[in-house]
């Protein structure tokens, strides 16, 4: 794989043959396949420079100027969809196809939005005698995980664009080829020097450095809860905007009415994508007393489906943390009926896509975020009860219910805590708010919302 010996700041990659070097490895096959290098607080430091110094003349740039190089930038995009794909599968191990449908197409869709609200919005209000103008809120350091390279950047990077901000970029150190991948489209679709900046690195490092950094104005940050409580404190203290996507611990909610089979197929498809590896997965499904057994039975047959499908996890402390949390689950006594502790393959990271029946709302693998390809199936009682126990974890971030009627529905997911809700299996849809109630997080991405994150306001009185 071809990968960069440096940093890309202030519209130039800049080696950097003296620094650390991390590994990046396939979990697929566990080689090693590039090395990128590990930034320093100093290589942070340039860049919040770089972007600070453009930060004036993109801030005053027509909207509708930012919104011709969002357009040029999903243009790239769209012309390096299969080296993206490749990318994502060598570094991140999702199968290929999961990577053309989803890595690569997902974030163009994402990026075309931006393009799009870049032109329209309405950078400016009037309100009674007073306009109220939406400015940048300035440099954004942005922190990315791995489970969504390209998206969870894009994510971040498109909607601060288009509002006007400039951008230094902190990505996870498992996918680095994917960021320096975004930092080459960024060129090639000619936002001006230092408008958008990228420095690999590790977290504790780089990752801190440019969550600390004066010269940092908002930190976006998407990953674990204990590395997004500590950003949220470094935030608040410097008196800092801070955006936290954090964890998740959805409940798919299938009321007696629904299409059984149909939820429960679609639920086992939703935590075995990307292995598990995703936020907002319905990690828990709640089933009614009356139909319990039936979709028990559904479950384990459609996810015996998945054994040889399924990509690895991203490393091997994932690996090792989320069959931690299956030997949990069968010590605190839920009843394994697909997939567990052994691998389906003797080489790369992988899990057997696991599911575990008779789990009770307050076992350890119903309430923490295992990250893996790992769903819990939940009894409930009648609705209260499931309302109770689709309520009763500190996430909030996503969930699916699925009833006879979409007003039922639509009935809970209106009681549910929580910041996205599919009805009866509803579409992806990239304008849509997304982000967490409770510890999930604060603050939204995509959409308006999004953009909106990256704009502080000023009113004129006439
Ligand atoms: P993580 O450590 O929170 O990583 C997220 C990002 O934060 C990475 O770029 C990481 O760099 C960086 N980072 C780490 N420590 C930092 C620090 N002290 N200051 C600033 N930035 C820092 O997450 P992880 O270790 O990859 O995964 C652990 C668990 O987090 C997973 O099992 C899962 O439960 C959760 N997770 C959630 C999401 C989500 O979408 N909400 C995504 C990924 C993981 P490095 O890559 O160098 O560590
Ligand atoms: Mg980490």
């Amino acid at each position: 794989m071809k990968a960069h010996d440096g940093f890309y700041i202030d519209g130039a990659w800049h080696p950097a043959p003296d620094r650390d070097t991390i590994d990046v490895v396939n979990p697929a096959d566990e080689q090693i396949i590039a090395q990128v290098p590990a930034g320093t607080a100093a290589d942070v430091d340039t860049a919040v420079r770089a972007a600070r110094a453009a930060l004036p003349a993109w801030a005053a740039t027509p909207p509708a100027d930012r919104a011709e190089r969002l357009a040029a930038l999903r243009d790239v995009l769209a012309a390096r969809k299969d080296e993206i794909a490749e990318t994502v599968t060598a570094e991140l191990g999702s199968p290929l196809a999961f990577s053309q449908a989803v890595h690569a197409a997902v974030p163009l869709a994402v990026a075309a939005s931006y393009a799009e609200l870049a032109a329209t919005h309405s950078f400016e209000e009037k309100v009674g005698n007073s306009t109220v103008l939406h400015e940048p809120v300035g440099v954004v350091g942005a922190i990315t995980p791995w489970n969504y390279p390209l998206h969870q950047i894009v994510a971040k990077a498109a909607p601060a664009l288009a509002a006007g901000c400039t951008v230094v970029l902190k990505p996870a150190e498992d996918t680095p080829l994917t960021a320096q991948l975004f930092a080459e489209a960024v060129h090639e679709a000619q936002f001006p020097a230092g408008v958008f900046n990228l420095v690999t690195g590790l977290g504790p490092v780089a990752g801190q450095a440019l969550a600390e950094h004066p010269g940092v104005d908002l930190v976006s940050f998407t990953g674990s809860t204990a590395v997004g409580r500590q950003i949220g404190a470094t935030a608040a203290g410097a008196v800092k905007k801070v955006a936290l996507e954090l964890g998740g611990k959805s409940a798919n909610v299938i009321l007696p009415s629904a299409d059984l089979a149909k939820a429960v197929n679609v639920g086992v498809a939703n935590v075995m994508s990307n292995s598990g590896q995703t936020c907002s997965a319905w990690t828990r499904m709640l089933v009614h007393t009356s139909q319990y057994e039936e979709a028990v039975e559904l479950a384990a047959t459609a996810a015996a489906k998945y054994g040889d499908r399924i990509g690895p996890v991203v490393n091997a402390k994932q690996q090792a943390r989320v069959r931690s949390y299956i030997r949990k689950g069968i010590a605190e006594g839920a009843r394994l009926i697909a997939g567990g502790l052994e691998s389906p393959r003797e080489q790369g990271w992988y899990v057997s896509p696991t599911v575990f029946a008779d789990v009770r709302p307050e076992m350890t693998i119903a309430q923490e975020e295992i990250f893996g390809p790992v769903l819990s199936i939940i009894r409930y009682e009648d609705e209260d009860d499931a309302l109770r126990i689709a309520n009763g974890t500190v996430y909030g971030l996503a969930g699916a219910v699925w009833a006879g009627e979409e007003s039922e529905a639509v009935a809970f997911a209106r009681r549910m805590e929580t910041g996205q809700v599919d009805i009866n299996g509803g579409r992806f849809n990239p304008l849509a708010p997304f982000g967490g109630y409770k510890h999930s997080g604060i603050g939204r991405e995509l959409g308006t919302h999004g953009l909106t994150e990256y704009l502080q306001t000023k009113s004129l009185q006439f």
